[in-house]
């Protein structure tokens, strides 16, 4: 999820950091488009006289690091003005639009992106949590490969899902899985069936958690705290997250805060015997990245019970990439419901809907129609058995703490070593810092950040040839299968610099 930024503008002054070269596009994969190669800012390209004017301030940094970002990518600000005339906002998804300028890409391998201007990049940004995979990963292609040459749409199941489908259930620990096309399609069915089982019509939801873009959910994802009326903390108000939502609908969603068991109780006890149960990121992963607390999950789901009302764990990002049972397997609670999207379909468009045998009866006799075109698409169902039974295995995750583990060790070193309020914050194949010293422990705390450090760093990274999520302090980094020792060097490289300019 994101929502979008702004850059704070100052006259232009240095910055500490000399923009890396990016490297020149590999020659094994042709890119789709003549690539044109600019030339590698270098830190003599800073005019001299802004050395000595003193320390520059964030605004100033941030508006150096888009003028290299822009200087780099010619090709894009074009393609960016063509398509304007016949791409609403010039993108696919709104999400893509991000100052300074969204950034066209021409292919992925590997650990890498190639961006239509030549520019290389270790992709951290993962397609906001997908490419757990990578780019191109053999088994990947060789699974969709295959499909592609034996039909890629019946509309009947194939022998995949089941694969994938047993496989979910030994990590997830659910026996009976469907399957959809978007993370926004199964946490719709999860709150459909939430209702349909208890026939009771209110949800609760926490504050800052996103949940997809369908209207139930579609309540205080990102409240600005400055514009919107979010209530006390421990009693916020429900705010749309977008205009063309009902109020008659959000107003059956009841917003907590994370980690507040009390305001949950006190929701039920508000409304007793009408409450159909809660849909939460057991991690939080749109808000930085926040954990439960611990007996936080435990809490939830035996207070829900105690009430007749379910728990869904919306996993769309953890799923896969918190560990290999998701956050379910990283903090132990199974809830009643888990959503999956993202990881899961190796990059192919997959989501999964997993519930206990009690739930998933209402979807096997009917009473609930779960139901799509596109589910358990045959392409869709290869690539998630591929990813399933071949990307993410027991060896891959070693590999991914180790790099996890590396990378966490080289930013707090250079947190430190620049005396920067900020804390690194990690889950799996996840992770961001936080520009603030203060624990976070809910949407409240994450709003007092300053978003613009999260910004700076995210130029720093990219003109460094590091491709982050431009999301500022809303998103994450995913390492993927295929990153190496040299990709989290180039990270935390840049992270030093970008720590160096603002250093304390
Ligand atoms: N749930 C969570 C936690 C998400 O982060 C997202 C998307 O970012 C969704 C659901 C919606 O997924 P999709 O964009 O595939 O509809």
């Amino acid at each position: 999820m994101a929502t979008q930024q702004a850059s704070t503008k100052e006259p232009a002054s240095s910055t500490h950091q000399a923009a890396k070269a990016s490297g020149v596009v590999p020659p094994a994969v042709p890119p789709a488009v003549p690539p044109a190669v600019p030339p590698a800012k270098s830190q003599s390209q800073v005019p001299a006289q802004q050395h000595l004017a003193g320390r520059p301030t964030l605004p100033a940094i941030i508006e150096a690091q888009e003028k290299i970002f822009i200087e780099r990518q010619p090709r894009s600000a074009r393609l960016a003005q063509t398509a304007a005339s016949s791409l609403a906002g010039g993108v696919v998804s709104s999400w893509q639009i991000s100052a300074p300028q969204p950034v066209w890409l021409s292919y992925g391998r590997g650990s890498k992106l190639y961006d239509v201007d030549g520019n290389e990049y270790v992709d951290l940004h993962g397609g906001y949590g997908v490419s757990l995979a990578g780019h191109g990963h053999p088994a990947i292609v060789q699974a969709v490969q295959a499909q592609v040459a034996r039909g890629t749409h019946f509309a009947q199941p194939t022998e995949n899902a089941l694969a994938a489908a047993a496989e979910l259930s030994r990590r997830f620990g659910l026996p009976q899985w469907r399957f959809a096309n978007s993370g926004t399609e199964a946490t719709m069915d999860a709150v459909h069936l939430m209702r349909a089982i208890t026939g009771r019509d209110l949800i609760i939801k926490v504050e800052g958690c996103y949940h997809g873009h369908h209207d139930s959910v579609q309540v205080s994802v990102c409240p600005d705290g400055e514009d919107d009326n979010l209530g006390p903390a421990d009693h916020p108000s429900g705010v749309p997250a977008s205009a063309g939502i009902p109020k008659a609908i959000t107003d059956l969603t009841l917003v907590v805060g994370f980690n507040d068991l009390d305001a949950v109780r006190r929701v039920l006890d508000e409304h007793p015997a009408q409450i159909a149960g809660m849909i939460l990121e057991p991690i939080m992963m749109n808000a930085g990245i926040i954990k439960p607390e611990p007996g936080y999950l435990q809490g939830l789901r035996d207070l829900l019970h105690s009430r007749d009302a379910l728990l869904t764990f919306d996993e769309v990002k953890t799923g896969l990439t918190a560990g290999p049972g998701g956050a379910t397997g990283y903090t132990g609670v199974t809830p009643d419901i888990v959503c999956l999207a993202k990881a899961i379909g190796g990059g192919i468009a997959v989501a999964a809907i997993g519930g206990t045998a009690e739930v998933m009866e209402h979807v096997a006799n009917g009473d609930y129609e779960q139901v799509g075109t596109f589910n358990g698409n045959p392409l869709a169902m290869a690539a998630c058995r591929a990813m399933l039974e071949e990307v993410v295995t027991p060896d891959a995750y070693v590999k991914l703490e180790k790099l996890r583990l590396r990378a966490v060790a080289g930013l707090e070193r250079e947190i430190e070593r620049n005396h920067l309020n900020a804390q690194v914050v990690s889950v799996g194949a996840k992770g961001c810092v936080v520009f603030s010293s203060q624990p976070v422990r809910n949407f409240r705390d994450f709003l007092r950040i300053r978003d613009a450090y999260s910004h700076a760093h995210w130029l720093f990274q990219h003109n460094g040839g590091v491709f982050l999520p431009p999301w500022g302090k809303i998103e994450q980094w995913l390492i993927s299968v295929q990153h190496d020792e040299a990709d989290i060097d180039r990270f935390v490289g840049n992270f030093g610099d970008f720590a160096a300019a603002v250093r304390r």
